[in-house]
């Protein structure tokens, strides 16, 4: 009786990735131009030496954004960051960016051209063709999707499989920063609701913020790499947040990790404002998101040649599966990593 009754399953049960397990485990590719489909930052195809990758990301409102604090040019240009990300986290040149929009009444064309001035600036920036979309009318609130096409050797992809035990573990730049701009601008945002007479009190904050609504790329890692002679073992955009990306490298490549806590680059500016805040800066850094940095890991051989680089930190290594997930504290506790999607 019991086992009629349990007919449908909530998606919150399964979780975002245990959704896309269940919805796509069954599928298998039958094209040989088809190198590697679901499971990574993006598909890779072709019969060439030159490979082509693909992604595609949502960007919606009210869930990925707020028009109501977010500067439309900037809205335009953060879609296109956050379509190359994936590009570049298969060690791949990003090329080309196909947009689709829906879009209700609400917004003029003027709106539009506005955030269309923001996509073509990061066109420019980034050196990709925009090469077409769709639009369509939207019952609620603008929706945006980006394809972004970018291509590789086939011998310099690397993707998120490719990591083995003692392993180092590498970041770029800083993580947190962007969570915290967001923390900031949700605040001020609930205050003007609150007393429309209110300015926003954003001063001092200007590179958190900067990081929340205008992320930049580290699209000169390809090159690093390169001058250095160096071939990571995996890759992994940061998105969702470090312990989730740390998560899809483990599980991709069957492995465990060590996270040491000290070694997780946060900027003075993130600290500062987790502060104001009462928040932790680190959760801010494993579980925040949005940070568009790359995670990646090389052989230990290797660390010589990126000791030296201040945009590369090195955070961990990679362990046995049987080893597990840790984030080690200071003081050498041992604390198991979780990390989980949208829900
Ligand atoms: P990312 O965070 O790098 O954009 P995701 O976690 O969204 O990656 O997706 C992980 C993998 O699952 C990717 O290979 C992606 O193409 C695939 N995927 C995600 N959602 C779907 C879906 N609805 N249908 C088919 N494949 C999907
Ligand atoms: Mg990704």
């Amino acid at each position: 009786m019991e086992e009629k009754e349990k007919k449908f399953t909530r998606i919150s049960e399964i979780g975002e990735f245990g959704l896309i397990d269940r919805l796509t485990n069954d599928i298998a590719l039958k094209n040989s131009a088809s190198i590697k489909g679901i499971g990574d930052d993006a598909a890779v195809l072709g019969t060439g030496k030159i490979k082509t990758v693909v992604s595609t990301d949502f960007f919606m409102e009210g869930i990925h954004f707020n028009i109501s604090y977010s500067p439309l040019m900037h809205l335009g240009y953060k879609v296109v960051v956050i379509g190359l990300s994936d590009i570049i986290a298969m060690n791949a040149k990003p090329g080309q960016i196909l947009i689709n929009i829906g879009v209700t009444e609400k917004y003029s064309v003027e709106i539009l051209e506005k955030i269309y001035e923001g996509i073509k600036t990061a066109c420019a920036a980034y050196d990709v063709d925009f090469i077409g979309g769709d639009t369509s009318p939207s019952m609620q609130g603008l929706t945006f999707s980006i394809t972004a096409i970018g291509t590789a050797r086939e011998e310099d992809l690397v993707y998120r499989s490719g990591a083995k035990p003692n392993n180092l573990l590498c970041v770029t730049g800083n993580l947190g920063a962007s969570y915290m701009g967001l923390q900031l601008l949700e605040r001020e945002n609930k205050i003007f609701k609150e007393n429309p007479g209110v300015q926003p009190e954003l001063k001092g904050y200007e590179y958190v913020l900067s990081r929340q609504l205008k992320p930049e790329l580290p699209v000169k890692l390809k090159n690093h790499f390169v001058e250095k002679n160096i071939k990571p073992t995996s890759m992994i955009d940061i998105s969702d947040g470090l312990a989730s990306e740390i998560f899809h490298i483990c599980k991709q490549s069957d492995c465990g990790c060590e996270i040491y806590q000290e070694e997780i680059p946060i900027d003075k500016e993130t600290a500062e404002v987790a502060e104001e805040l009462k928040m932790e800066p680190l959760i801010a850094a494993l579980n925040g998101g949005e940070d568009f940095e790359i995670l990646f890991t090389i052989d230990l051989k290797d660390y010589d040649k990126i000791k030296d680089t201040e945009e590369i930190h090195p955070i961990g290594k990679i362990t046995s599966k049987e080893h597990g997930k840790y984030l080690v504290t200071p003081t050498k506790e041992r604390i198991p990593l979780t990390a989980q999607g949208w829900l």
